[in-house]
């Protein structure tokens, strides 16, 4: 239940209506809005009487939620959320949502300094406005390149000061939130982590955005589900990234699945981005489908970019060259004009 107050409505009024979901057992969620707050409940097992608050001071309606993940949509909270982070270095603030496409590019990994700093410089010259890169890697066999670790989160850090552009980085386990959340701007959860709840509780308690992969299993309403663990626990600054799910077509790494991206914009107010180069896993279908999620309505695109892909200890045959980046970015710049979304 969402519990609307009048634009007019006192802190007082607020708080009386949050101690009175207290004391019906449930846990009160303050959503402040652009003209007025709104106090969403959870923890009802079912429906809640409406007639608990209708006459309570400052209420203007307390309407029913449809979806499971109450906090993530649209009904509590119609408005896109957009994630805005400064940086020390930078002119400006980077932002995601709301009209605005965010361009997060960099290394599957941290392999090394130079390869790191040559990402960043290369990508940043094109009109990136988030660096990624791993420096802990969920790889799939043991016996793959681990990451470079806290080694690779100081290069990162190093990164970020050159450009000023904030820093992504996947953090695979929670007892690294702590650690990696003090270089990270934004903590990447993988998709093979999508369902780790530990993990999204973890995140959920670090006052810094989180990038949400989709698991390659994970329905949509999976998806939105493991969101709504991170905002249930206080942290509403939620990226979401659809990477491709798992079919029976193995040619294309992943399904791309580009149909979620609107009805994931219908369903909720958390921004989504789109990875295509874990999606696809082959250079040639990068560029094609990161131009498709601008046409589909994403937030944002994220893309592997490696100076050298033949070299790449991780991931080089669907990282784009820095030349091929930058024709992509001049593609979608043109593009973003006709649809009428900021870059
Ligand atoms: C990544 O972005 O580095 C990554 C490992 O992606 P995913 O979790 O989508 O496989
Ligand atoms: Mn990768």
């Amino acid at each position: 239940m969402l519990i609307l107050m009048h634009a007019t409505a006192s802190p007082l009024e607020v708080d009386a209506v949050a101690a009175k979901v207290r004391s019906l057992g449930f846990e009160p969620h303050k959503m402040p809005g652009a003209q007025r707050i709104a106090v969403a409940i959870t923890g009802n097992p079912g429906p809640v009487d409406p007639a608990h608050f209708q006459h309570m001071g400052g209420v203007a309606e307390a309407v029913s939620i449809s979806k499971p993940f109450k906090l993530a949509s649209r009904e509590t909270h119609p408005h896109d959320t957009v994630i805005s982070i400064q940086t020390a270095t930078a002119a400006g603030p980077s932002r995601i949502g709301g009209g605005i496409f965010g361009i997060i590019a960099g290394p599957c990994a941290v392999e090394g300094r130079e390869q790191t700093l040559t990402a960043a410089r290369a990508v940043k010259a094109a009109g990136a406005t988030f660096l990624r890169g791993g420096a802990f890697k969920p790889r799939t066999s043991p016996y793959s390149f681990q990451g470079t670790k806290l080694d690779g989160l100081k290069i990162l850090a190093e990164a970020r000061h050159e450009t000023g552009l904030p820093i992504i980085t996947e953090v695979v386990d929670s007892s690294h939130v702590e650690q990696v959340a003090e270089y990270a701007d934004v903590l990447q959860i993988g998709t093979r982590n999508a369902q780790n709840f530990a993990l999204l509780e973890a995140v959920s308690q670090v006052r810094k955005p989180v990038l949400l992969k989709r698991g390659m299993s994970s329905t949509i309403q999976e998806f939105l589900m493991a969101a709504e663990y991170v905002v249930k626990g206080g942290n509403y600054q939620v990226i979401l990234c659809e990477r491709g799910i798992r079919t029976f077509e193995p040619m294309t790494r992943n399904t791309l699945d580009l149909g979620s991206i609107p009805l994931i914009k219908r369903l909720t107010h958390l921004p989504i981005v789109v990875d295509p180069s874990h999606a696809t896993g082959d250079s040639l279908l990068v560029r094609p489908m990161a131009r498709a999620a601008l046409a589909a309505g994403a937030d944002g695109i994220m893309v592997d970019v490696h100076p050298d892909p033949d070299k790449a200890l991780c991931d080089g045959p669907q990282s784009l060259r820095p030349e091929e980046f930058a024709e992509l970015m001049t593609t979608l710049r043109a593009m973003a004009e006709v649809l009428k979304v900021s870059m």
